[in-house]
């Protein structure tokens, strides 16, 4: 057992997969990638990679985003990613990590004539948020990026120095994740995550206008929602001041699954606890994810060849 990459288009051992210095990714940004989840299910003795032809879309419209060729299909990328996890032989969740970028060794700030290159790695990854008690967040002085400079629905490396100045903001300031607001002042989304608000039993959630990643997890919350518990989400625009009133809040994320938010701003959401329907979200996705509903037939693929769910 060891963790494997693919890289230049072979499948090599995690430490023969390094670039140079010079590389152009590296220097200014130029890069785009995906995080997918493999759930690990112990009856099942099998991981999961949830919505990964879904990952590798978004992958393929945010390289379009950066002129970057894509040399594998989707159905070559989902093939590699099957066989990388497999052969790293680990039994727990795992983070799958493909990205795509400049790879050139060159100077010189551009998109074009500069060399294309996908990689992808698989690494162990437990909690993201310990999401158990719920978490404690604070909105951010820096504003998310808007669509006007970079397209945040494009997943682009260099984008992530926003979220990372809002998320350690946020931890010095004794929280755990921060919310980001549009440069009007409305909710965007988390440094890493999609952002819910219930109020009188429907979900509210920012519409992809407000320059957020349009979320698997959130399209998957959604669809939970509608199908499994018959509740409409809207997609609209959220002033902050609206998030203090929630009855409940939470965080959809790859990373961070469902996590319920029971504080923001030093101000208490709902009763200060997670609330019923984000709770019911939690198990519902959690079940998902792990191959044991009958929804995992179509959102997940087991790594090593076998039936899917209930
Ligand atoms: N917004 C941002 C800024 C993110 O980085 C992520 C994580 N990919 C999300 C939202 C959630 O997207 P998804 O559910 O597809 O992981």
């Amino acid at each position: 057992m060891g963790s494997y990459a693919y890289f230049r288009q072979h499948i090599v051992p995690l430490e023969d997969a390094k670039v140079s210095i010079v590389t152009h990714a590296l220097n200014y940004g130029t890069g785009c990638f995906e995080g997918i989840r493999g759930n690990w299910n112990p009856e099942h003795e099998q991981i999961y990679l949830f919505r990964m032809r879904e990952h590798f879309d978004r992958l393929m419209r945010s390289a379009r985003t950066l002129q970057i060729e894509i040399r594998e299909s989707v159905e070559e990328l989902c093939e590699v990613t099957v066989e990388l996890v497999r052969r790293s032989g680990f039994q727990e969740d795992v983070y799958v990590r493909p990205i795509a970028y400049k790879s050139g060794e060159v100077i010189g700030v551009r998109l074009h004539d500069v060399e294309d290159d996908l990689n992808i790695f698989v690494a162990p990854f437990g909690a993201y948020l310990d999401a158990d008690k719920g978490i404690r967040c604070c909105t951010s002085s820096w504003r998310r990026v808007p669509d006007t400079s970079i397209p945040g629905r494009a997943k682009v490396t260099g984008i992530y120095v926003n979220s990372a100045l809002a998320k350690t903001e946020a931890w010095m300031h004794g929280c755990d994740e921060a919310i980001m607001l549009t440069q009007e002042g409305d909710v965007a989304e988390g440094s890493g995550e999609n952002i819910f608000v219930v109020a009188d039993g429907q979900l509210v959630t920012p519409s992809p206008s407000a320059g957020i990643l349009v979320g698997i997890t959130r399209n998957t919350v959604m669809e939970l929602a509608r199908t499994e518990l018959g509740i409409e989400t809207s997609e609209r625009q959220i002033p902050r001041s609206e998030l203090y009133g929630a009855d409940e809040c939470f965080l959809t994320g790859t990373a961070a699954h469902v996590a319920p938010i029971i504080e923001i701003d030093n101000r208490q959401i709902g009763n200060g606890a997670p609330g019923l329907i984000t709770r019911k979200l939690m198990d519902l996705y959690e079940q998902v994810i792990r191959g044991n509903s009958a929804r995992s037939r179509e959102w997940c693929t087991p790594v090593v060849p076998a039936p899917v769910g209930a």
